[in-house]
């Protein structure tokens, strides 16, 4: 079969496999060629971590950098789609198949859980799956680092059945700012409703830190936290022109609701000691599948890589976590101090990798070109190549050396 990519309105429809799988590898090296150069684990590195949304973006980015820079045994956790006879497999589906396969060949052990990380059941299968690559590493099934990674738009309530809908929208008034299509370059006015009050409470649910505290509760009660276990999920806060689309919108709304999990989550188990700390990292705007359909994000995107790149601060998913483990989470430190005194952190108790994004310097030069952009010269002065390449890449396309006219198995196999 040969695929090319199929785009409507910022959303590909369609994957290619040998594309994710270059992708993939490419995440791989630059880990290893990181780790391997004077920057060694140190003694508190992970041994096995969970990764809740391990198939993209910044989960993937997690589970890569654990096992690939740490040698850590990894269990996965994501809700993808194999090829159907009409449809190529989701993007995720092909990065799993990638993973494990050079998972495999490095010997490293690896488990990934298939299905919605909302339920009861997958939590179940997750804990057997901790437990059965514990016993082929012949190591302690406890998890000594947990990602939460989600992006999901819609949530069904394990206990109720009931299941939730997000929506990004403004809080309290409607909201209209410029937005550009990643594939062609066309500005246009995005007017977003403001949310009710229902549609903020969902989500909240969907996206907020109710799931997460559910995960952490089902691993302690099967008995796979330990007092070095490290929590962390992953938010964004950004400059303050899309605060009313974001930190002042629903999605916002929901990332309180991680925070106010998060302490939940240090109250009931850092406190005494059943763990070493939880903490919500704030990560950089990045083009992946879930935020690239935010209205105004593409054009603020365009303009953050062109500013970031000139100043030679640009990273992607795998640049960003690299720096969140080895500066933030693992830094070494004293063994004889709790590690929630010695992980960096802001006044909130969160841990900030989007520092070089929120530069003064940075923000400043990125608002002064996001309003001389016109849909003439957007090719020319932002980077829209770049985040439109980015784009293209998540789902497999666009992929440097792959060959887009060959017949491509859709299956993923040989990839
Ligand atoms: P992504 O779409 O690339 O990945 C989402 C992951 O969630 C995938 O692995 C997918 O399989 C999994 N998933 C979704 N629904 C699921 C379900 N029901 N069951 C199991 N797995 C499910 O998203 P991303 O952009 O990497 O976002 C991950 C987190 O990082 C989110 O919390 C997001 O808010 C945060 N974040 C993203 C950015 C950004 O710019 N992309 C910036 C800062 C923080």
């Amino acid at each position: 079969m040969i695929i090319k990519p199929m785009v409507r309105n910022n959303i590909c429809l369609n994957s290619h496999p040998a594309g994710c799988a270059v992708a993939v590898r490419r995440q791989i090296q630059y880990v290893k060629e990181t780790f391997a150069g004077g920057n060694a684990p140190g003694n508190d590195s992970p041994k096995l971590a969970l990764v809740v949304g391990c198939s993209g973006g910044y989960g993937l980015a997690s589970r890569i950098t654990a096992a690939f820079g740490y040698g850590a045994v990894t269990v996965g956790v994501s809700f993808e789609k194999p090829a159907s006879e009409r449809h190529t497999g989701t993007p995720g589906f092909y990065n799993n198949f990638a993973f494990e396969n050079e998972a495999g060949k490095a010997g490293l052990i690896t488990k990934t859980v298939d299905g919605d990380a909302f339920s009861d059941e997958i939590k179940n299968k997750t804990a057997e799956a901790v437990r059965a690559a514990a016993a082929q590493a012949g190591i302690p099934a406890k998890i000594d680092l947990i990602v939460y990674s989600l992006a999901s738009p819609v949530r069904t309530d394990p206990k109720t059945g009931i299941m939730y809908k997000s929506v990004i929208k403004p809080i309290g008034a409607a909201f209209s700012g410029r937005t550009l299509n990643m594939m062609d370059g066309t500005l246009r006015f995005a007017n977003e409703e403001a949310a009710t009050e229902e549609e903020t409470a969902n989500t909240v649910k969907v996206m907020g830190g109710g799931d997460w505290e559910l995960w952490i509760e089902a691993m302690e009660k099967e008995g796979l936290l330990c007092p070095q276990t490290r929590i962390v999920a992953y938010t964004y806060i950004g400059p303050e022109h899309s605060w009313p689309i974001y930190k002042n919108g629903t999605i916002g709304r929901a990332k309180e609701d991680l925070e106010r999990a998060c302490r939940e989550i240090n109250g009931k188990y850092t406190a005494n000691g059943k763990i070493a700390g939880s903490w919500v990292s704030v990560n950089k705007a990045l083009v992946t599948r879930a935020s690239a359909v935010i209205p105004v994000i593409p054009l603020y995107l365009a303009c953050l890589f062109k500013v970031m790149k000139e100043m030679n601060l640009h990273e992607g998913c795998i640049e960003q976590i690299v720096r969140l483990y080895r500066d933030r989470l693992y830094t070494g430190g004293d063994p004889e101090k709790a590690p929630s005194v010695q992980v960096p952190a802001d006044g909130q108790g969160r841990i900030r990798i989007d520092d070089w994004e929120m530069r003064e310097d940075v923000q400043k030069a990125v608002t002064e070109l996001m309003n001389t952009v016109t849909p003439e010269n957007v090719f020319a002065v932002t980077d829209i190549l770049g985040i439109k390449h980015d784009f293209l890449e998540a789902h497999g396309f666009d992929v440097e050396g792959v060959d887009y006219d060959a017949d491509v198995n859709p299956g993923g196999e040989g990839i």
